[in-house]
């Protein structure tokens, strides 16, 4: 095993943003050396995992409002970079959508996507160095020294950090790439599960485990709804999620030991509309018990457990006994479940990290401040996106303009 290996450009990490960059890099100065140096045994492992194997890659509706964190600028990257769907079109993949804007493969499957971004390195003839983890970085007179765990050492004129974040450890991102940069002085955003779900107090959601029911979910802090998502809201014994909730996860850091969850079950209705349902109901069920009251609205155990939340009587009680303030009590808690939220997910639950290099420490052209010759590229920045081919655009979007700004920074000095 070669023990040092010297090159013009190293891209640490080989997930979505590293692979792209290398790419952009290369396009960028062809006569530049390029390499990516990947902890895990091969590149692009977490690629596989995306939308549940398929890739959902990017999204035809994106606006400023799909990211949060410290980068401002988001929206001007994806802008000025090689639109997705095209690039993905030059690599010999041809993109779909679904009918909420969501981008996949032809395919549909995300190795498809890997192996054509593989593919691309190797014709560009851009060395994937695996099992190689970074561990520290140090300045010298001509660049920069890279230190594997290994021993082996990568000496480059220029660095471009793809290494993640915190979310999903398995994949190769269990945040000592976050850590390191940290001891390299760099200033990071808090650090907080995103796209996840959300951990509630398991005596709030007793009964519920394994109920998927569709409604609009709130975040909620004191008097203010903060943000608003429809969709499948699913329970488990201790949590929960759904896209909608996943959507709502990276609020939790913000306003931690603060914040509530709104679920509204039947959104397309008003509480006073409910509630004349429900007398329909009524009418048609009087012999029933109360425990049946809600089976035609909502699968048994939510019925139950909507019910147990709003009467005091014993639901073996006949449904006749329903008086109308009953009935308004039962539509108000139809209209407004509150879980009271205690924290994140485990990062092994979460799909992306919300927090990583914050703004102050980059430039619009994602090189640090303070040192000319490191770019980032990808999750390890303060941008998170929401659920639906968001987290992925950035991380292509992120990774061309970082590959494409490192190489025109050596291509001037030439
Ligand atoms: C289960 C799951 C499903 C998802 N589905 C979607 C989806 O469908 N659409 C979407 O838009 N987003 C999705 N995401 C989020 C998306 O995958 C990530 O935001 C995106 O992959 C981030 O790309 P990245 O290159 O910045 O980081 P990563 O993909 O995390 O790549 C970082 C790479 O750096 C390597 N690395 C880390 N530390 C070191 C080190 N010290 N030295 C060398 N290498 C190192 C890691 O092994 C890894 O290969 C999903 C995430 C998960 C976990």
């Amino acid at each position: 095993m070669e023990n040092v290996i010297t090159t013009d450009i190293a891209v640490i990490g080989g997930g979505a943003a590293g692979l792209t960059a290398a790419i952009e890099a290369k396009k960028t100065a062809p006569s530049l050396n390029i390499i990516i140096a990947e902890r895990l045994d091969r590149t692009g492992k977490k690629i596989l995992v995306t939308g549940s194997g398929r890739c959902n890659l990017t999204n035809r509706n994106i606006s400023a409002e799909d990211y949060h964190g410290s980068i401002s600028y988001v929206m001007d990257i994806i802008k000025k970079t090689q639109n997705t769907e095209d690039f993905f079109r030059s690599l010999g993949v041809l993109c779909t959508a679904d009918g909420e804007g969501r981008v996949y493969p032809y395919s549909r499957s995300a190795a498809s996507v890997l192996s054509a971004l593989r593919l691309r390195l190797k014709s560009l003839e851009i060395p994937e160095i695996c099992g190689f983890k970074a561990e520290s970085i140090e300045k010298t007179k001509n660049g920069y020294v890279i230190k594997a765990e290994d021993g082996r050492i990568i000496k480059t004129r220029r660095i471009i950090a793809a290494c993640g974040g915190y979310a999903s450890p398995a994949n190769g991102t269990d945040g000592a790439a976050l850590k390191m940069i940290r001891e390299m002085g760099i200033r990071t955003a808090k650090i907080c599960p995103a796209v996840a779900p959300l951990r509630v107090d398991p005596a709030s959601v007793k009964g519920l485990k394994g109920v998927r029911v569709h409604g609009r979910v709130s975040a909620v802090s004191g008097d203010r709804i903060i943000k608003t998502e429809e969709g499948e809201i699913q329970f488990t014994e201790n949590s929960i999620s759904g896209i909608c909730v996943f959507d709502l996860a990276y609020l939790f850091s913000a306003y931690e030991g603060k914040l509530s969850v709104n679920a509204d079950l039947m959104p397309e209705f008003s509480v006073k509309q409910t509630e004349e349902i429900l007398k329909e109901i009524k009418e048609d069920r009087k012999d029933c018990s109360l425990e049946e009251f809600l089976n035609g609205l909502f699968v048994r155990n939510l019925a139950v457990y909507i019910m147990k939340k709003s009467m005091k009587m014993p639901l073996t009680d006949p449904v006749s006994g329903l008086k109308d303030k009953d009935l308004s009590k039962i539509a108000e808690t139809i209209k407004n479940l509150s879980f009271k939220i205690t924290g994140c997910s485990s990062w092994q639950n979460a799909q992306v990290t919300s927090g990583g290099v914050h703004a102050s420490e980059i430039d619009s052209l994602l090189c640090l401040k303070k040192d000319k010759g490191i770019y980032f590229a990808g999750e390890i920045l303060d941008t998170d996106g929401k659920c639906g081919g968001y987290n992925l655009e950035w991380a292509w979007s992120s990774g061309m303009w970082a590959g494409r700004n490192c190489a025109l920074s050596l291509q001037k000095l030439t």
